[in-house]
């Protein structure tokens, strides 16, 4: 991603209307380039602040912007990861699934494989 395509997605990223992967890749070009990182922070900046004069809970808020904006980063991040995880345990789930329909053995057949998908499937759904 070139600095033109980053800094169109600023705004995306703020609202967090981003896909998965336009988030990942825009996190990753902030992470390496200063200039589109300082704007980023200022829209962050902008955009925190907008929220705490909308806000009227009167609580006391941070103003470290670089740690907010660090750990928004991070969140960001870790709900990526988090997705992509749950795919793979849903792809595995449903290889299993396929697995003991064409081995022509039921699921509760082997050891613990039960759980491991109503677990699963438990999380998806919390997600
Ligand atoms: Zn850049």
């Amino acid at each position: 991603m070139d600095c033109k395509e980053a800094k169109n997605r600023v705004n995306g990223y703020i609202e967090g209307t981003l896909t998965n992967k336009e988030c990942s890749e825009f996190i990753e070009h902030v992470r390496s380039c200063p200039d589109c990182y300082d704007e980023l922070e200022t829209y962050f900046i902008i955009g925190y602040t907008l929220d705490y004069l909308d806000s009227k809970d009167g609580v006391d808020r941070s103003f470290d912007m670089h740690r907010l904006l660090e750990d928004d980063l991070r969140k960001c991040e870790r709900r990526i990861s988090g997705q992509k995880l749950m795919k793979t345990l849903t792809a595995v789930c449903v290889i299993i699934s396929e697995l003991s329909i064409l081995l022509g053995t039921a699921v509760t057949a082997i050891p613990g494989a039960e759980e491991f998908i109503i677990s699963v499937l438990k999380l998806f759904k919390a997600n």
